[in-house]
Protein backbone atom coordinates (compact mmCIF):
# COMPACT_ATOMS: atom_id res chain seq x y z
CA UNK A 1 0.00 0.00 0.00
CA UNK A 2 1.30 3.64 -0.92
CA UNK A 3 0.51 6.41 1.43
CA UNK A 4 0.68 9.85 0.37
CA UNK A 5 0.15 12.30 3.14
CA UNK A 6 -0.86 15.48 2.00
CA UNK A 7 -0.37 19.02 3.90
CA UNK A 8 0.86 22.15 4.14
CA UNK A 9 3.69 22.69 1.54
CA UNK A 10 3.99 26.05 2.71
CA UNK A 11 2.58 25.96 6.14
CA UNK A 12 3.33 24.10 9.41
CA UNK A 13 0.25 21.62 9.79
CA UNK A 14 1.13 21.39 13.38
CA UNK A 15 -0.25 25.12 13.87
CA UNK A 16 -3.81 23.65 13.05
CA UNK A 17 -2.92 20.21 14.17
CA UNK A 18 -1.22 19.41 17.12
CA UNK A 19 -2.11 15.80 17.03
CA UNK A 20 -1.46 15.45 13.96
CA UNK A 21 2.01 16.20 13.13
CA UNK A 22 3.49 14.34 10.50
CA UNK A 23 6.55 16.49 7.83
CA UNK A 24 5.08 17.18 4.54
CA UNK A 25 5.78 13.93 2.70
CA UNK A 26 5.31 12.42 -1.12
CA UNK A 27 5.68 8.93 -2.23
CA UNK A 28 6.94 9.19 -5.58
CA UNK A 29 5.61 5.03 -6.04
CA UNK A 30 1.80 6.05 -6.65
CA UNK A 31 0.06 6.43 -9.89
CA UNK A 32 1.29 8.66 -12.61
CA UNK A 33 -1.94 10.57 -12.11
CA UNK A 34 -0.70 11.39 -8.62
CA UNK A 35 3.03 11.35 -8.77
CA UNK A 36 3.14 14.98 -10.66
CA UNK A 37 6.87 16.70 -10.58
CA UNK A 38 7.33 18.67 -7.14
CA UNK A 39 6.10 21.75 -8.93
CA UNK A 40 3.31 20.30 -9.78
CA UNK A 41 2.08 18.74 -6.39
CA UNK A 42 -1.19 19.45 -5.28
CA UNK A 43 -1.05 21.93 -2.57
CA UNK A 44 -3.37 20.35 -0.75
CA UNK A 45 -5.20 20.24 3.20
CA UNK A 46 -8.68 19.12 2.14
CA UNK A 47 -9.49 15.71 0.05
CA UNK A 48 -13.17 16.29 -1.89
CA UNK A 49 -14.29 13.67 -3.44
CA UNK A 50 -16.42 14.12 -6.31
CA UNK A 51 -16.65 17.28 -8.87
CA UNK A 52 -20.33 17.36 -9.02
CA UNK A 53 -21.70 21.18 -8.56
CA UNK A 54 -21.46 20.24 -5.09
CA UNK A 55 -17.73 19.53 -4.74
CA UNK A 56 -16.63 22.21 -6.95
CA UNK A 57 -18.77 24.44 -5.05
CA UNK A 58 -16.77 23.52 -1.28
CA UNK A 59 -13.46 23.65 -3.90
CA UNK A 60 -14.52 27.16 -4.34
CA UNK A 61 -15.15 27.78 -0.99
CA UNK A 62 -11.97 26.39 0.13
CA UNK A 63 -9.70 28.35 -2.20
CA UNK A 64 -11.12 31.45 -1.84
CA UNK A 65 -9.63 31.11 1.90
CA UNK A 66 -6.60 30.02 0.53
CA UNK A 67 -6.95 26.31 2.23
CA UNK A 68 -5.35 23.89 -0.22
CA UNK A 69 -7.13 21.19 -0.95
CA UNK A 70 -7.20 18.41 -4.07
CA UNK A 71 -10.61 17.23 -6.04
CA UNK A 72 -11.22 13.23 -7.15
CA UNK A 73 -13.09 12.60 -9.77
CA UNK A 74 -13.95 9.23 -10.97
CA UNK A 75 -15.07 10.18 -14.14
CA UNK A 76 -13.15 11.94 -16.85
CA UNK A 77 -14.77 15.42 -17.00
CA UNK A 78 -15.87 17.68 -13.74
CA UNK A 79 -19.97 18.46 -13.50
CA UNK A 80 -21.47 15.14 -12.13
CA UNK A 81 -24.86 14.85 -13.45
CA UNK A 82 -24.67 18.29 -15.05
CA UNK A 83 -22.70 17.24 -18.20
CA UNK A 84 -22.71 17.86 -22.11
CA UNK A 85 -21.08 15.32 -24.91
CA UNK A 86 -20.48 16.85 -27.95
CA UNK A 87 -21.71 14.53 -30.62
CA UNK A 88 -21.25 15.10 -34.69
CA UNK A 89 -21.34 19.02 -33.75
CA UNK A 90 -24.47 18.92 -31.37
CA UNK A 91 -24.47 19.61 -27.70
CA UNK A 92 -26.46 17.28 -25.72
CA UNK A 93 -27.07 17.67 -22.26
CA UNK A 94 -27.18 14.52 -20.55
CA UNK A 95 -30.94 15.22 -19.90
CA UNK A 96 -33.37 17.67 -20.10
CA UNK A 97 -31.55 20.19 -17.20
CA UNK A 98 -32.55 24.11 -17.26
CA UNK A 99 -30.55 26.94 -15.11
CA UNK A 100 -32.91 29.38 -13.42
CA UNK A 101 -31.36 32.35 -12.84
CA UNK A 102 -32.57 33.24 -9.61
CA UNK A 103 -30.92 30.51 -7.70
CA UNK A 104 -29.59 32.31 -5.22
CA UNK A 105 -26.21 30.62 -4.38
CA UNK A 106 -25.83 30.46 -8.24
CA UNK A 107 -26.40 34.02 -7.80
CA UNK A 108 -23.38 34.31 -5.86
CA UNK A 109 -20.96 32.11 -7.48
CA UNK A 110 -21.20 31.86 -11.27
CA UNK A 111 -20.77 34.90 -13.89
CA UNK A 112 -23.79 34.83 -16.06
CA UNK A 113 -22.37 36.89 -18.48
CA UNK A 114 -19.96 34.62 -19.15
CA UNK A 115 -22.24 31.36 -19.80
CA UNK A 116 -23.78 33.96 -22.45
CA UNK A 117 -27.27 32.29 -21.32
CA UNK A 118 -30.17 31.73 -23.70
CA UNK A 119 -33.37 32.34 -22.58
CA UNK A 120 -36.48 29.97 -22.78
CA UNK A 121 -40.25 31.61 -23.54
CA UNK A 122 -41.69 32.83 -20.11
CA UNK A 123 -44.58 30.12 -20.23
CA UNK A 124 -45.20 26.34 -21.81
CA UNK A 125 -47.56 25.34 -24.74
CA UNK A 126 -49.29 22.58 -23.61
CA UNK A 127 -50.40 19.52 -25.87
CA UNK A 128 -54.05 18.69 -24.58
CA UNK A 129 -57.40 17.46 -26.80
CA UNK A 130 -55.30 17.57 -29.45
CA UNK A 131 -54.60 20.79 -29.62
CA UNK A 132 -51.54 23.34 -28.46
CA UNK A 133 -52.91 25.76 -25.77
CA UNK A 134 -50.30 28.27 -24.33
CA UNK A 135 -49.81 28.73 -20.21
CA UNK A 136 -47.67 32.00 -20.38
CA UNK A 137 -46.10 34.33 -17.20
CA UNK A 138 -48.60 37.90 -16.96
CA UNK A 139 -45.79 39.93 -15.75
CA UNK A 140 -43.45 38.84 -18.93
CA UNK A 141 -45.77 38.20 -21.84
CA UNK A 142 -48.98 39.78 -20.80
CA UNK A 143 -51.27 39.70 -23.97
CA UNK A 144 -50.66 35.88 -24.63
CA UNK A 145 -51.30 35.45 -20.58
CA UNK A 146 -54.38 37.85 -21.33
CA UNK A 147 -55.08 35.24 -24.17
CA UNK A 148 -54.86 32.30 -22.41
CA UNK A 149 -57.24 33.21 -19.43
CA UNK A 150 -60.49 30.89 -21.20
CA UNK A 151 -58.41 28.43 -22.87
CA UNK A 152 -59.19 24.88 -21.53
CA UNK A 153 -55.66 24.49 -18.87
CA UNK A 154 -57.71 25.20 -15.96
CA UNK A 155 -60.49 27.98 -15.13
CA UNK A 156 -59.53 31.93 -15.00
CA UNK A 157 -59.96 31.15 -11.09
CA UNK A 158 -57.01 28.78 -11.53
CA UNK A 159 -54.76 31.38 -13.48
CA UNK A 160 -55.88 33.95 -11.06
CA UNK A 161 -54.51 31.61 -8.19
CA UNK A 162 -51.42 31.36 -9.83
CA UNK A 163 -50.63 35.04 -9.21
CA UNK A 164 -51.64 34.72 -5.75
CA UNK A 165 -49.46 31.62 -4.99
CA UNK A 166 -46.49 33.58 -6.59
CA UNK A 167 -47.08 36.76 -3.78
CA UNK A 168 -47.42 33.88 -1.23
CA UNK A 169 -43.89 32.71 -1.98
CA UNK A 170 -42.24 35.97 -2.71
CA UNK A 171 -43.14 37.27 0.59
CA UNK A 172 -41.29 34.33 2.65
CA UNK A 173 -37.80 34.25 3.10
CA UNK A 174 -36.06 31.18 1.04
CA UNK A 175 -34.82 29.92 4.49
CA UNK A 176 -38.43 30.01 5.49
CA UNK A 177 -39.51 27.91 2.44
CA UNK A 178 -37.03 25.39 3.22
CA UNK A 179 -37.85 24.69 6.70
CA UNK A 180 -41.73 25.19 6.44
CA UNK A 181 -44.41 22.94 7.46
CA UNK A 182 -44.71 20.20 4.34
CA UNK A 183 -47.11 18.17 2.37
CA UNK A 184 -46.79 16.48 -0.76
CA UNK A 185 -46.66 18.95 -3.97
CA UNK A 186 -49.89 17.63 -4.63
CA UNK A 187 -51.82 18.18 -1.43
CA UNK A 188 -50.89 21.67 -1.83
CA UNK A 189 -52.36 22.36 -4.92
CA UNK A 190 -55.53 21.49 -3.59
CA UNK A 191 -55.10 22.98 -0.27
CA UNK A 192 -54.56 26.16 -2.58
CA UNK A 193 -57.60 25.24 -4.58
CA UNK A 194 -56.34 24.02 -7.93
CA UNK A 195 -59.04 22.35 -9.77
CA UNK A 196 -57.94 19.05 -11.10
CA UNK A 197 -58.15 20.33 -14.38
CA UNK A 198 -55.03 22.68 -14.02
CA UNK A 199 -53.41 20.22 -12.28
CA UNK A 200 -53.57 17.00 -14.65
CA UNK A 201 -53.00 19.64 -17.61
CA UNK A 202 -50.50 21.90 -16.70
CA UNK A 203 -48.69 21.12 -12.89
CA UNK A 204 -47.95 17.58 -13.49
CA UNK A 205 -46.38 17.62 -16.60
CA UNK A 206 -44.60 20.87 -15.35
CA UNK A 207 -43.26 20.12 -12.21
CA UNK A 208 -43.55 16.84 -12.43
CA UNK A 209 -41.12 17.17 -15.01
CA UNK A 210 -39.36 19.33 -13.18
CA UNK A 211 -39.10 16.67 -9.99
CA UNK A 212 -39.32 13.46 -12.15
CA UNK A 213 -42.45 12.64 -10.37
CA UNK A 214 -45.48 12.66 -12.24
CA UNK A 215 -47.33 12.03 -9.04
CA UNK A 216 -46.13 14.88 -7.58
CA UNK A 217 -45.54 13.70 -4.24
CA UNK A 218 -42.74 15.80 -3.39
CA UNK A 219 -41.96 18.07 -0.66
CA UNK A 220 -43.93 21.35 -1.02
CA UNK A 221 -40.75 23.21 0.24
CA UNK A 222 -39.12 21.84 -3.16
CA UNK A 223 -42.02 23.51 -5.06
CA UNK A 224 -42.08 26.58 -3.39
CA UNK A 225 -38.66 27.41 -4.01
CA UNK A 226 -38.85 26.58 -7.52
CA UNK A 227 -42.57 28.33 -8.01
CA UNK A 228 -40.54 31.31 -6.28
CA UNK A 229 -37.40 31.08 -8.76
CA UNK A 230 -39.28 30.95 -11.43
CA UNK A 231 -41.15 34.44 -10.57
CA UNK A 232 -37.91 35.51 -9.63
CA UNK A 233 -35.91 34.62 -12.60
CA UNK A 234 -35.38 33.43 -16.88
CA UNK A 235 -35.27 29.49 -17.49
CA UNK A 236 -32.12 29.36 -19.83
CA UNK A 237 -29.64 27.38 -20.84
CA UNK A 238 -26.24 28.30 -20.99
CA UNK A 239 -24.56 28.93 -24.97
CA UNK A 240 -21.78 26.21 -24.89
CA UNK A 241 -23.91 23.71 -22.80
CA UNK A 242 -25.40 22.91 -19.52
CA UNK A 243 -21.76 21.73 -18.69
CA UNK A 244 -20.62 25.59 -19.03
CA UNK A 245 -21.52 25.85 -15.27
CA UNK A 246 -19.15 23.49 -13.79
CA UNK A 247 -16.41 23.87 -15.97
CA UNK A 248 -16.89 27.94 -14.81
CA UNK A 249 -16.37 26.38 -11.48
CA UNK A 250 -13.42 24.02 -12.25
CA UNK A 251 -11.19 26.74 -14.44
CA UNK A 252 -11.44 29.23 -11.47
CA UNK A 253 -9.40 26.48 -9.15
CA UNK A 254 -5.83 25.53 -9.69
CA UNK A 255 -4.89 24.04 -12.37
CA UNK A 256 -3.20 20.73 -10.68
CA UNK A 257 -5.98 20.98 -7.55
CA UNK A 258 -8.32 18.32 -9.89
CA UNK A 259 -7.57 14.61 -10.41
CA UNK A 260 -9.73 13.43 -13.04
CA UNK A 261 -10.18 9.40 -13.47
CA UNK A 262 -9.75 8.94 -9.77
CA UNK A 263 -11.94 6.87 -7.73
CA UNK A 264 -12.10 6.67 -4.18
CA UNK A 265 -13.36 3.88 -3.03
CA UNK A 266 -12.97 4.23 0.93
CA UNK A 267 -12.59 6.18 3.51
CA UNK A 268 -11.33 5.18 6.91
CA UNK A 269 -11.01 7.41 10.20
CA UNK A 270 -10.28 6.85 13.66
CA UNK A 271 -9.79 9.60 16.14
CA UNK A 272 -6.26 9.32 16.35
CA UNK A 273 -5.33 10.21 12.27
CA UNK A 274 -6.44 12.61 9.45
CA UNK A 275 -9.00 10.70 7.47
CA UNK A 276 -7.46 8.61 4.91
CA UNK A 277 -8.77 8.06 1.39
CA UNK A 278 -8.33 4.65 -0.43
CA UNK A 279 -8.07 5.09 -4.20
CA UNK A 280 -9.29 2.22 -6.82
CA UNK A 281 -5.45 1.66 -7.62
CA UNK A 282 -4.26 0.78 -4.53
CA UNK A 283 -2.78 4.37 -3.63
CA UNK A 284 -4.04 5.85 -0.04
CA UNK A 285 -4.30 9.91 0.46
CA UNK A 286 -3.98 11.22 3.79
CA UNK A 287 -5.64 14.58 4.07
CA UNK A 288 -4.26 16.28 7.35
CA UNK A 289 -6.89 18.94 7.06
CA UNK A 290 -10.26 16.49 5.96
CA UNK A 291 -11.96 14.93 3.60
CA UNK A 292 -15.46 16.03 2.17
CA UNK A 293 -17.23 13.49 0.66
CA UNK A 294 -19.24 15.15 -2.54
CA UNK A 295 -20.12 11.97 -3.91
CA UNK A 296 -24.03 11.36 -4.96
CA UNK A 297 -25.98 9.25 -2.34
CA UNK A 298 -25.88 6.10 -4.23
CA UNK A 299 -21.99 6.40 -4.29
CA UNK A 300 -21.85 7.10 -0.76
CA UNK A 301 -23.04 4.35 0.50
CA UNK A 302 -20.35 2.66 -1.26
CA UNK A 303 -18.00 4.79 -0.06
CA UNK A 304 -18.82 5.13 3.63
CA UNK A 305 -20.27 1.88 5.03
CA UNK A 306 -21.75 1.86 8.52
CA UNK A 307 -20.72 5.70 8.59
CA UNK A 308 -23.75 6.46 6.85
CA UNK A 309 -27.30 4.51 7.86
CA UNK A 310 -29.26 3.12 4.47
CA UNK A 311 -30.04 6.45 2.57
CA UNK A 312 -32.70 4.34 0.04
CA UNK A 313 -36.52 4.52 1.68
CA UNK A 314 -37.86 5.56 -1.47
CA UNK A 315 -37.32 4.85 -5.03
CA UNK A 316 -34.78 7.82 -6.69
CA UNK A 317 -36.27 9.92 -9.25
CA UNK A 318 -35.04 8.50 -13.30
CA UNK A 319 -35.46 9.76 -16.68
CA UNK A 320 -34.92 9.09 -20.71
CA UNK A 321 -33.96 12.41 -22.75
CA UNK A 322 -33.94 11.44 -26.43
CA UNK A 323 -32.65 13.51 -28.57
CA UNK A 324 -33.25 14.34 -32.49
CA UNK A 325 -31.89 16.16 -35.10
CA UNK A 326 -33.90 17.65 -38.16
CA UNK A 327 -33.75 20.38 -40.89
CA UNK A 328 -35.08 23.80 -39.80
CA UNK A 329 -37.45 23.20 -42.17
CA UNK A 330 -38.62 20.06 -40.53
CA UNK A 331 -39.91 21.63 -37.21
CA UNK A 332 -43.09 23.17 -36.69
CA UNK A 333 -42.14 26.62 -34.54
CA UNK A 334 -39.42 28.92 -33.89
CA UNK A 335 -40.54 29.40 -30.52
CA UNK A 336 -37.89 28.90 -27.58
CA UNK A 337 -40.98 27.54 -25.74
CA UNK A 338 -41.23 24.10 -23.74
CA UNK A 339 -43.91 21.92 -25.02
CA UNK A 340 -45.82 19.91 -22.14
CA UNK A 341 -48.05 16.87 -22.35
CA UNK A 342 -51.19 17.53 -20.80
CA UNK A 343 -53.62 15.05 -22.54
CA UNK A 344 -52.59 12.26 -19.58
CA UNK A 345 -51.75 9.90 -22.44
CA UNK A 346 -48.51 8.72 -23.90
CA UNK A 347 -44.98 8.45 -22.44
CA UNK A 348 -43.49 11.93 -23.96
CA UNK A 349 -43.84 14.24 -20.48
CA UNK A 350 -42.12 17.19 -22.03
CA UNK A 351 -40.24 18.34 -25.11
CA UNK A 352 -38.30 21.07 -26.84
CA UNK A 353 -36.50 22.36 -29.95
CA UNK A 354 -33.19 23.21 -28.60
CA UNK A 355 -31.67 25.28 -31.05
CA UNK A 356 -35.07 27.54 -30.93
CA UNK A 357 -33.37 28.83 -27.51
CA UNK A 358 -29.96 28.24 -28.38
CA UNK A 359 -28.59 27.98 -31.74
CA UNK A 360 -25.42 26.76 -31.05
CA UNK A 361 -26.16 23.52 -29.43
CA UNK A 362 -25.96 22.19 -33.63
CA UNK A 363 -23.88 22.97 -36.38
CA UNK A 364 -25.09 25.40 -38.58
CA UNK A 365 -29.03 24.19 -40.91
CA UNK A 366 -29.35 21.63 -38.37
CA UNK A 367 -32.35 21.78 -35.75
CA UNK A 368 -32.06 20.10 -32.65
CA UNK A 369 -34.98 18.23 -30.62
CA UNK A 370 -34.81 16.82 -27.14
CA UNK A 371 -37.91 14.57 -25.61
CA UNK A 372 -38.14 13.87 -21.87
CA UNK A 373 -39.60 10.85 -20.17
CA UNK A 374 -40.48 10.42 -16.58
CA UNK A 375 -38.87 7.28 -15.56
CA UNK A 376 -36.30 4.70 -16.65
CA UNK A 377 -38.44 2.89 -19.02
CA UNK A 378 -35.52 -0.39 -18.37
CA UNK A 379 -37.98 -3.18 -20.25
CA UNK A 380 -38.50 -1.09 -23.21
CA UNK A 381 -35.39 -0.74 -25.47
CA UNK A 382 -33.79 1.85 -27.03
CA UNK A 383 -35.23 1.32 -30.83
CA UNK A 384 -38.84 0.57 -29.36
CA UNK A 385 -38.64 3.80 -27.23
CA UNK A 386 -37.32 6.07 -30.51
CA UNK A 387 -40.25 4.00 -32.20
CA UNK A 388 -43.13 5.14 -29.60
CA UNK A 389 -41.82 8.77 -29.31
CA UNK A 390 -42.03 9.51 -33.06
CA UNK A 391 -45.67 7.99 -32.95
CA UNK A 392 -46.48 9.98 -30.09
CA UNK A 393 -45.27 13.27 -31.82
CA UNK A 394 -46.16 12.65 -34.76
CA UNK A 395 -49.76 13.24 -33.31
CA UNK A 396 -48.68 16.19 -31.65
CA UNK A 397 -46.84 17.63 -34.65
CA UNK A 398 -47.87 15.66 -37.96
CA UNK A 399 -46.75 12.58 -38.90
CA UNK A 400 -45.21 14.26 -42.20
CA UNK A 401 -42.70 15.92 -40.57
CA UNK A 402 -41.71 14.24 -37.47
CA UNK A 403 -40.68 10.99 -39.46
CA UNK A 404 -37.82 13.01 -41.07
CA UNK A 405 -36.14 13.45 -37.94
CA UNK A 406 -33.32 11.34 -37.41
CA UNK A 407 -32.54 9.91 -34.04
CA UNK A 408 -29.41 10.95 -32.40
CA UNK A 409 -28.97 9.78 -28.52
CA UNK A 410 -30.66 8.60 -26.25
CA UNK A 411 -29.82 8.94 -22.16
CA UNK A 412 -31.24 6.54 -19.47
CA UNK A 413 -30.62 8.37 -16.32
CA UNK A 414 -31.47 6.32 -13.55
CA UNK A 415 -30.30 8.34 -10.57
CA UNK A 416 -31.02 11.87 -11.72
CA UNK A 417 -32.26 13.21 -8.31
CA UNK A 418 -32.94 11.98 -4.92
CA UNK A 419 -36.73 11.40 -3.74
CA UNK A 420 -37.60 14.37 -1.86
CA UNK A 421 -40.99 13.42 -0.59
CA UNK A 422 -41.98 14.32 2.96
CA UNK A 423 -40.67 13.76 5.21
CA UNK A 424 -37.48 15.85 4.22
CA UNK A 425 -34.80 17.45 5.60
CA UNK A 426 -33.40 20.44 3.44
CA UNK A 427 -30.83 21.10 5.87
CA UNK A 428 -28.69 18.11 6.70
CA UNK A 429 -25.89 18.41 8.58
CA UNK A 430 -22.46 17.94 6.53
CA UNK A 431 -20.98 16.74 9.57
CA UNK A 432 -20.27 13.36 10.27
CA UNK A 433 -17.17 13.50 12.64
CA UNK A 434 -14.62 16.63 12.93
CA UNK A 435 -12.56 15.98 9.59
CA UNK A 436 -14.95 14.35 7.63
CA UNK A 437 -18.32 16.00 5.70
CA UNK A 438 -20.45 15.24 3.29
CA UNK A 439 -22.19 17.36 0.57
CA UNK A 440 -24.38 17.03 -2.33
CA UNK A 441 -27.69 17.58 -2.92
CA UNK A 442 -29.64 14.78 -1.16
CA UNK A 443 -28.30 17.64 2.05
CA UNK A 444 -30.35 20.24 0.70
CA UNK A 445 -32.96 20.37 -2.72
CA UNK A 446 -32.58 18.34 -5.63
CA UNK A 447 -31.32 21.51 -7.51
CA UNK A 448 -28.54 23.42 -9.13
CA UNK A 449 -28.79 25.63 -6.03
CA UNK A 450 -29.09 22.90 -3.79
CA UNK A 451 -26.10 21.49 -4.74
CA UNK A 452 -24.12 24.50 -4.54
CA UNK A 453 -25.50 25.33 -1.18
CA UNK A 454 -24.31 21.92 0.36
CA UNK A 455 -20.96 22.30 -1.54
CA UNK A 456 -20.46 25.61 0.84
CA UNK A 457 -22.17 24.40 4.04
CA UNK A 458 -19.65 21.23 4.14
CA UNK A 459 -16.49 23.83 3.90
CA UNK A 460 -17.62 25.91 6.26
CA UNK A 461 -18.17 23.01 8.79
CA UNK A 462 -14.69 22.24 7.85
CA UNK A 463 -13.09 25.54 8.56
CA UNK A 464 -15.19 26.24 11.31
CA UNK A 465 -13.91 22.79 13.02
CA UNK A 466 -10.35 23.91 12.24
CA UNK A 467 -11.12 27.51 13.55
CA UNK A 468 -9.79 28.67 10.58
CA UNK A 469 -12.74 31.53 11.12
CA UNK A 470 -11.79 33.97 13.51
C1 LIG B 1 -31.41 14.76 -16.16
C2 LIG B 1 -31.31 15.72 -15.03
C3 LIG B 1 -31.97 16.92 -15.10
C4 LIG B 1 -31.88 17.82 -14.06
N1 LIG B 1 -32.47 19.03 -14.21
C5 LIG B 1 -32.24 19.98 -13.30
C6 LIG B 1 -32.70 21.30 -13.53
O1 LIG B 1 -33.29 21.58 -14.57
N2 LIG B 1 -32.47 22.23 -12.58
C7 LIG B 1 -31.82 21.93 -11.43
O2 LIG B 1 -31.65 22.82 -10.60
N3 LIG B 1 -31.35 20.69 -11.18
C8 LIG B 1 -31.54 19.71 -12.09
N4 LIG B 1 -31.06 18.46 -11.88
C9 LIG B 1 -30.45 18.14 -10.59
C10 LIG B 1 -29.00 18.59 -10.49
O3 LIG B 1 -28.30 18.26 -11.66
C11 LIG B 1 -28.35 17.89 -9.28
O4 LIG B 1 -29.12 18.17 -8.13
C12 LIG B 1 -26.92 18.36 -9.02
O5 LIG B 1 -26.17 18.46 -10.21
C13 LIG B 1 -26.25 17.39 -8.07
O6 LIG B 1 -24.90 17.74 -7.89
P1 LIG B 1 -24.00 16.94 -6.84
O7 LIG B 1 -22.67 17.56 -6.86
O8 LIG B 1 -24.72 16.85 -5.55
O9 LIG B 1 -23.94 15.43 -7.37
P2 LIG B 1 -23.31 14.84 -8.75
O10 LIG B 1 -23.52 15.79 -9.86
O11 LIG B 1 -23.91 13.49 -8.91
O12 LIG B 1 -21.75 14.74 -8.45
C14 LIG B 1 -21.15 13.66 -7.77
C15 LIG B 1 -19.77 13.45 -8.39
O13 LIG B 1 -19.06 12.48 -7.62
C16 LIG B 1 -18.34 11.66 -8.51
N5 LIG B 1 -18.05 10.40 -7.81
C17 LIG B 1 -18.94 9.46 -7.41
N6 LIG B 1 -18.31 8.47 -6.78
C18 LIG B 1 -16.99 8.79 -6.77
C19 LIG B 1 -15.85 8.14 -6.24
N7 LIG B 1 -15.94 6.99 -5.60
N8 LIG B 1 -14.64 8.73 -6.40
C20 LIG B 1 -14.52 9.93 -7.06
N9 LIG B 1 -15.60 10.58 -7.57
C21 LIG B 1 -16.82 10.03 -7.43
C22 LIG B 1 -19.29 11.48 -9.67
O14 LIG B 1 -18.63 11.02 -10.84
C23 LIG B 1 -19.82 12.90 -9.81
O15 LIG B 1 -19.00 13.66 -10.65
C24 LIG B 1 -31.13 17.52 -12.89
C25 LIG B 1 -30.47 16.29 -12.81
C26 LIG B 1 -30.54 15.41 -13.88
C27 LIG B 1 -29.77 14.13 -13.81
Amino acid sequence: MTIITISLPSTNPSIFFPSYPKPFKFNPKCSSQLTPTPSSLPKTGVIIIGAGLAGLAAATHLNSQNIPFVLLESSNAVGGRVRTDIVDGFLLDRGFQIFITAYPEAQKLLNYQSLNLQKFYSGAKIFYNGQFHTVADPLRHFFDSAKSLTNPIGSVFDKLLIGTTRIGVLTKSDEQILTAEEIPTIDLLKKLGFSDSIIGRFFRPFFGGIFFDPELETTSRLFDFIFKCLALGENTLPAKGISAIPEQLAARLPSDSILLNTKAVSVDFDDSNPPRVRLQNGDVLSGELGVIVAVEEPALVKLLPGKKNPVFKKPVRSTVCLYFTANPDEIPVRDPVLFLNGSGQGIVNNMFFVTNVAPSYAPPNKALISVSLIGLFEDVSEDELVLKVIQELSGWFGDKMVKEWKHLRTYRIEYAQPNQCPPTNLKKNPTIEQGLYLCGDYLTSATFDGALVSGRRAAESLLNDRAFFG
